[in-house]
């Protein structure tokens, strides 16, 4: 009998229970039995609804209070120093100090910061980067995986604990004090890894699910060596053993994964499909092959003929040997589609979050073991209606969309004039002194402007009324501005309550959920849109904000949008239709907008990338396709103005090392990126390649509430100055102000602008 197992399920509950327990915990107002009350009700709710749904095999270690690595930090005794009590105990306490930092007082005194966070591989998700040691030791110190096994058998559960297999747990932590190979560690982690195997045995665990998902990694041939020495020698230890990897292929490590002394393996056919049938071929005969066929990460109903198929052929070569399960594990989904009471019938027909993908994995399963079932031929049939009905479905189509998209020619993604040229007419019309200085977009939102928003969502604030006082609120990020001596002004952002949701909410072919929140970090969901159909702009959507703006002030206003790349990097993407076409739909919808804006008057346009990099795919043979198409849809947005139009971009991270050939062919006028942090060093980057345009380099750490002198900021333009010539530099802070409080940012910008002066007097 084919066996139906999920990898992991969400666990911040369908109404974000978890989120609020502990924002409730965090603020005293919860104490930790009424928390821990909450996490087993929550464990407890989705062990059942997985069973449910039809899963046999239930996972147990996806709960996290945080976030999973941080729990595995905990469960080996991964805790730095700075978090160490008097009695060097490891609370929950300590776990939320780890995540979230500790201010003085708390954790023995002095205050520490929270561990580094960082994506989990190519998701919007982020875990906490585990900090070693050079003289590391390693520690069973959290009980928290016993309890919830014991938890789940107590409630009668069939379980399969989930850990995070000893090499992606040592690859993806960080070394901290003197240099060294972290790979030194393996051998230290190795008997802990041991030990949990044993007491998970004396718990009457069967079998264990070890993700190792950096097989579908580029790997040094060191770790490739290491995965072969670790499993050689956790093979003697107890539980039948199933090695997960996901979001891309095992390539040149299929082999590898496919050879090392475990009882099972799971790949991800969604994302990688082209390993099957290979796999067939090179898992030896005794093993489990799981396969993931539902996606995890999207929120599409599956099509299960499709996935059939696969599985058929699968079956017949491997027979009970066969799992049925999603691609990864389910936290990247969304709930519980059922919880969407508004959504669009017809759209909704074609969803499919977490629950549901849990009886779609099921069901494949019983269409294995019983092809007859009348409830499986139904589903069966009811899968392909889906998949017909949306095929034709004249909401999808956007006759206009695609006409213009196929009348793209080159010339439509290329400027009149080189930067060269385009520079001499901008530097003419725009007429800003040495060091401009800028911001990146949003000021701080208040709760004043939050509270405007929403009540004109919620129809309690007339659109008269909503627009006064969205207006009110240019006027004073303006007036602030002004008094503060900037040259090149924004209007603030107020109205937009996210970078993506904002346009999406103004294109066709977006929808919205109310309840399809992901965890990305500790307490903090996204509501990604979706995007179910072409893509369109049926009107302008910033031009009147922004000609406003203008209105009151005799300084450039530049014109604020975010661009294709990070509107679909952002979103759940169709699968009908690749990236790459969404991503130029989306282009020609921005394109129309950048168009307009220099219609009404607009000097500076600036089109945000914040998610440009981290499109780039898991594996490096896949690189170029990404940015070939990434670079494109950016300039076909950014190319439809005249050379004297200045187009801005801005991208939010510091390792350009490795697309800066691509960051260059975008051929933005002005980009604007982070920096201070890196101490310029990103800068050499740029240098080495001889980038040829303008560069704001970030001047001042916006994620930090602290206040940087004028001369810090004086000491950093010159250091920069020592790697982009002065006259190609702009002066900025790191990223948008919307986080700050208003105060700090004043002086911060007072202080960015004074130095921007000193530099001029200088000169
Ligand atoms: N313009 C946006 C802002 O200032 C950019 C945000 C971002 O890069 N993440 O908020
Ligand atoms: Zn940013």
């Amino acid at each position: 009998m084919a066996l139906a197992h999920t990898l992991g399920f969400p666990r911040i509950g369908r109404d974000r229970e978890l989120k609020k327990a502990l924002e409730a915990y965090w603020k005293g107002e919860l104490d930790e039995a009424g928390l821990r009350a909450v996490g087993r009700q929550l464990r407890a709710a989705h062990w059942q609804l997985q069973q449910d749904a039809g899963i046999e095999l239930l996972p147990v270690g996806d709960f996290a209070w945080y976030d999973q690595v941080l729990g595995h930090s905990l469960m080996f005794g991964v805790v730095p120093e700075r978090f160490r009590g008097a009695d060097g105990r490891v609370t929950l306490d300590t776990l939320f100090a780890m995540a979230r930092g500790a201010s003085a007082g708390c954790c023995g005194g002095g205050g520490a910061q929270a561990l580094e966070m960082t994506k989990w591989f190519d998701t919007n998700y982020h875990y906490l980067v585990p900090e070693f040691s050079r003289d590391q030791e390693f520690r069973l110190s959290w009980e928290q995986l016993f309890e919830e096994v014991a938890e789940a058998r107590a409630l009668g559960h069939a379980v399969k604990p989930v850990l995070i297999g000893p090499l992606t747990y040592l690859w993806l932590g960080k070394v901290r004090g003197d240099e060294f190979d972290k790979l030194e560690l393996l051998e230290h982690l190795l008997p802990v890894y041991g030990e949990v195997l044993q007491r998970l045995a004396a718990l009457g665990v069967d079998w264990v699910q070890i993700d190792e998902p950096i097989l579908a990694l580029d790997l040094p041939q060191a770790w490739k060596t290491a995965f072969e020495r670790a499993y050689n020698l956790l093979q003697r230890e107890p539980c039948r053993k199933l090695v997960a990897t996901y979001f891309a292929g095992l390539e040149d490590n299929l082999g590898l994964a496919a050879g090392l002394p475990v009882d099972g393996l799971h790949i991800d056919l969604v994302r990688a499909p082209e390993q099957f049938p290979a796999i067939l071929d090179r898992l030896p005969a005794y093993k489990v092959l799981s396969l993931g066929v539902v996606n995890g990460r999207n929120v599409w109903r599956c099509d299960l003929e499709h996935a059939l198929a696969v599985l058929r052929e699968a079956h017949e070569r491997v027979g009970e040997r066969l799992w049925v399960a999603p691609s990864c594990s389910l936290l990247h989904s969304p709930v519980d589609l059922n919880r969407e009471d508004r959504l669009d019938v017809e759209l909704k027909g074609w969803l499919a979050f977490a629950v549901q993908k849990c009886e779609e994995v099921a069901l494949l399963a019983r269409a294995l073991n019983q092809p007859d079932a009348p409830e499986v031929q139904a589903a069966l049939a009811a899968s392909r209606a889906v998949q017909q009905a949306r095929a034709q479905s004249p909401r999808i189509h956007n006759p206009a969309v695609q006409a213009r998209l196929a009348q793209v020619v080159p010339a439509d993604s290329r400027r009149a004039s080189p930067f060269a040229e385009r520079i001499v007419q901008q530097r003419a019309r725009l007429d800003l002194p040495a060091f401009p200085t800028t911001t990146i977009g949003s000021f701080p939102q208040t709760a004043a402007i939050r509270l405007a928003r929403q009540s004109y969502k919620l129809g309690k604030l007339g659109e008269a009324d909503y627009t006064e006082a969205m207006q009110a609120e240019i006027r004073h990020a303006v007036g602030v501005q002004e008094q503060l001596g900037l040259d090149v002004l924004v209007h603030g952002e107020a109205e937009r309550n996210d970078m993506v949701e904002y346009f999406a909410e103004q294109l066709d072919g977006y929808a919205f959920t109310r309840f399809g929140w992901v965890q990305s970090y500790g307490s903090r969901c996204v509501k990604p849109a979706i995007i179910y159909g072409d893509l369109g702009r049926p009107r302008p959507m910033t031009v009147e904000w922004i000609r406003y703006a203008q209105s009151l002030t005799a300084k450039p206003m530049k014109g604020m949008l975010t661009g294709p790349v990070t509107m679909l990097m952002w979103s759940f993407p169709r699968e009908d239709v690749s990236r790459e076409v969404q991503a130029r739909q989306l282009a020609l919808a921005i394109r129309d907008e950048v168009q307009d804006l220099e219609a009404a008057g607009i000097g500076i346009i600036q089109i945000d990338e914040a998610a440009f990099r981290e499109g780039l795919p898991l594996r490096r043979g896949a690189w170029q396709h990404y940015l070939d198409w990434a670079v494109e849809a950016f300039r076909l947005c950014a190319s439809g103005v005249d050379d004297a139009t200045q187009i801005h971009t801005h991208m939010c991270y510091s390792e350009f090392n490795d697309v800066i050939e691509a960051i260059a062919a975008m051929d933005a006028d002005v980009i604007t990126i982070e920096t201070s942090r890196s101490q310029m060093e990103l800068l050499e980057a740029f240098e080495a390649f001889e980038y040829p345009n303008e560069i704001g380099p970030g001047v001042y750490d916006i994620h930090s509430p602290r206040v940087p002198t004028v001369a810090e900021m004086v000491a950093l333009i010159e250091k920069a100055a020592e790697h982009i010539p002065a006259e190609r530099l702009w002066v900025n802070p790191d990223c948008g102000l919307k986080t700050r409080g208003c105060a700090e940012t004043l002086r911060a910008l007072e202080h960015m602008v004074g130095a921007a002066q000193q530099l001029r007097g200088k000169a």
